[in-house]
């Protein structure tokens, strides 16, 4: 990566419980994926996808690990999303799936925070998906780590909701690089969300929502704020 020389590690070890969490890394966007799960389509008796569905998700929805997400007022159903996240480590563009492996850093986990309610009744997803605090991300990046078959964990409030295994992709990490980059240019410290296995549901304030990748770790935020405390919504 360019200007990588220009960072020199102290040496200096520092306990993780000292450590305020920022996100790894500075995206100039984030890319992610509908429907990536076999047995999430399964679930929802959608078809299989021919293609990757995409879409971005800004800069400025980004939270550290141990971060709050604050419940945004305009919904009534925020929902976690655990997925596995693939850092860009070079700027590429039109990369081979079999060249991928060259331009990723690493993984990470990236909770795709979504305002189910508002989804349903838009087209683009501005506001379901892109809103402050709908991007959860971290808590470090992993530069070792074979991703096509590793286990996706979400608990809330250590609750098992999402349990599966990156194997059920549909399409696997190197094609998703290769697909987004026929598009857009990927730059260093770009993420490319790969899309949520089945159990999706719902957050409400108060709530702990971690996110587990074997191999990388756990991505942990409280949720916090609003809305009202009734908002009838079932799990
Ligand atoms: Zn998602």
């Amino acid at each position: 990566m360019e200007g990588e020389e220009a960072v020199l590690p102290s040496g200096r070890r520092v306990p993780l419980e000292a450590v305020q969490f920022l996100p790894p890394t500075i995206p100039t966007k984030i890319v992610c994926v509908g429907f990536n799960y076999r047995d999430h389509a399964q679930e929802l008796e959608v078809e299989i996808p021919k293609e990757p569905l995409f879409f971005l998700k800004p800069p400025s929805a980004l939270v550290a690990h141990g971060q709050p997400v604050v419940y945004p007022p305009h919904t009534r159903q925020l929902d976690y999303e655990g997925e596995l996240a693939v850092v860009i480590g070079r700027r590429c563009r039109d990369v081979r799936p079999e060249e991928a492996r060259e331009v990723i850093l690493g993984y990470s986990i990236l909770n795709d925070v979504t305002a189910r309610d508002v989804q349903k009744v838009e087209k683009q997803w501005v506001r379901a998906k892109a809103f402050d605090g709908s991007a959860p991300y971290g808590p470090w990046v992993e530069t070792e780590l074979d991703p096509s078959d590793v286990r996706i964990t979400t608990r809330v409030n250590g609750e098992v909701r999402q349990d599966s295994r990156t194997r059920f992709m549909i399409f696997d990490v190197f094609t998703l690089v290769a697909e987004a980059s026929r598009y857009m240019t990927l730059e260093p410290g770009d993420v490319i969300a790969t899309g949520t296995p089945p159990g999706v549901g719902p957050l409400r304030p108060g709530d702990v929502v971690e996110i587990t990748v074997e191999g990388v770790g756990s991505l942990s935020n409280p949720v916090t704020g609003g809305p009202p405390a009734d908002t009838g919504v079932e799990g």
